[in-house]
């Protein structure tokens, strides 16, 4: 970002002293959107940053170095907008919450409620609008005062397991547990995709990745050590900051590994017999299109053929039925079948949404616009005659798995093609995961057996006051 910011590939969360926090404040005042902010905190007689505990040896945090930027887009305005606020609020006052926690007692059955509140927003104001937090009022209430119920809900609710880890979520999971560096997090998960150990952007992990997993913790346990690596991981860093020698360290990883690799090769034999069983169940279950649809009897298989994929019933040669696959594309099986009862398989093709699609190719056709489909009709019977554009020659009906379309007859000398039918069906959104896990709370057994008049017995009432702090942390 042209000299706005520092340095962003940190993991720093300190701001050190010599940054000289005045000079950056009043180059921030110059620019209105910030001036306010950065006026009040140059008021200040003593100017500390709220550091984290982070430390990069070879860069500070984020800070904004006070030039006014200019041409931004509005991605880079945001993440701008960003940076400048969170350094402001790292000089900003402690805020101040007040929890309130309420026990109701329902026939010796203790229901909480709680309420929190900010009474003094303090830093708050500096990081506007990034500070979410629930502001909750609890109603006044004294210590064994009876309530009144106006309201009765039954309610069952049920804990939701934990969501699946994206590449986000997993690459911080990995920064938690000290397995690799910054720099290399990220390949790690790369890999992984690459490897088809893990797959989807909600991950899971595949077949083969389970099963390479579960081999190597049966006879090399110590390679999928996390403590191991993340021992080596930590003398890495000592190394580099020169607590320790790099011989020392050497010798000792040295001899770890000359163990485990020992270990390993003694069992070499298994571990590959192993890893291509499970290599080719996993093939195998990735190239299972469905059931065939003319003998009923075999299932439709990718094979690869001397002109590329395609796909075949394995009951070959007593069922001759193949199929054409969509050339330049990964193909998946859905487990889906089609009205006609052919296999549907879902089609990723680079830069475009990814598509479900019949094996049979005028089933793919229903997108097409009703006149579209009538000049197919007319040109296959012959009542329509027309021209190829660019040739002259006659044009036809041709067929691919993304449906019938038009073509010049002059093919392969003239590759014209009328290419509407290529657009394609448009895709559910299989976006549905909820975001939002809830606690599992008390269930009322039967709302008969309560008063409508019940007696608070016992009643706490607990100002809290939590102070939150800023740090600085993340990128
Ligand atoms: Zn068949
Ligand atoms: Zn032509």
């Amino acid at each position: 970002m042209e000299g706005v910011t520092s340095y962003p590939r940190t993991s720093s969360q300190q701001l050190p002293k010599e940054l000289n926090f005045a000079k950056i404040l009043t180059a921030l005042s110059k620019n209105s959107i910030y001036s306010q902010s950065a006026n009040k905190l140059l008021a200040l007689s003593n100017l500390m940053p709220n550091n984290g505990s982070k430390k990069d040896p070879a860069h500070p945090a984020i800070y904004p170095t006070g030039v006014i930027p200019k041409n931004l887009g509005t991605q880079e305005k945001k993440v701008y907008d960003l940076i400048v606020k969170r350094f402001l609020a790292t000089f900003g006052e402690e805020a101040e919450r007040e929890t309130m926690t309420v026990k109701f007692d329902v026939k010796q059955e203790i229901f909480i409620g709680k309420g929190t509140l900010t009474t003094y927003k303090g830093w708050h104001e500096l990081y506007a609008p990034y500070v979410k937090l629930k502001e909750e009022e609890m109603p006044d209430l004294k210590e064994g005062e009876e309530i009144k119920i106006s309201k009765l809900d039954k309610l069952k609710k049920q804990t939701l397991p934990p969501k699946r880890y994206t590449p986000a979520s997993i690459i911080s999971e990995l920064e938690k547990r000290g397995l690799g560096t910054k720099a290399t997090r990220a390949d790690i998960i790369e890999n992984l995709f690459n490897r088809g150990y893990v797959q989807e952007k909600s991950i899971e992990a595949t077949k083969l990745g389970i099963r390479v997993e579960s081999t190597l913790e049966k006879y090399v346990p110590e390679i999928i050590d996390e403590a191991l690596t993340t021992k080596i991981e930590e003398e890495m860093e000592e190394i580099r900051e020169n607590k320790t020698s790099q011989e020392k360290i050497l010798t000792k990883a040295k001899e770890h590994l000359t163990k485990l690799l020992n270990h390993f090769k003694e069992n070499e034999d298994k571990i590959g017999a192993e890893l291509s069983e499970a290599n080719q169940e996993t093939q195998d279950i990735q190239n299972t299109l469905g059931p065939c649809p003319s003998c009923k009897d075999g299932t439709i298989m990718i094979k690869r053929g001397k002109f590329g994929l395609f796909a075949a019933c394995n009951k070959y040669p007593d069922c001759k039925t193949t199929f054409n696959l969509p050339k330049m594309a990964l193909v998946k099986p859905t487990g889906k079948v089609s009205v006609g009862g052919y296999p549907i398989i879902e089609v990723i093709r680079k830069g475009k949404r990814p598509q479900e699609l019949s094996l049979n190719p005028a089933e793919n056709d229903s997108d097409l616009p009703p006149e579209k489909k009538k000049e197919l009709k007319d040109i296959k019977s012959g009542k329509l005659k027309k021209k190829c554009p660019e040739c002259g020659k006659e044009l036809l009906v041709r067929s691919s798995i993304y449906g019938e379309f038009i073509a010049c007859s002059g093919y392969p000398k003239c590759k014209y093609t009328d290419n509407s039918p290529f657009n394609g069906k448009k895709d559910a959104d299989k976006d549905n995961e909820s975001d939002k896990s809830t606690e599992k709370t008390v269930e009322n057994a039967d709302s008969s057996n309560i008063k409508k008049e019940t007696k608070v017995t016992k009643k706490k009432v607990a100002k809290k006051k939590s102070k939150k702090k800023t740090s600085k942390k993340k990128k």
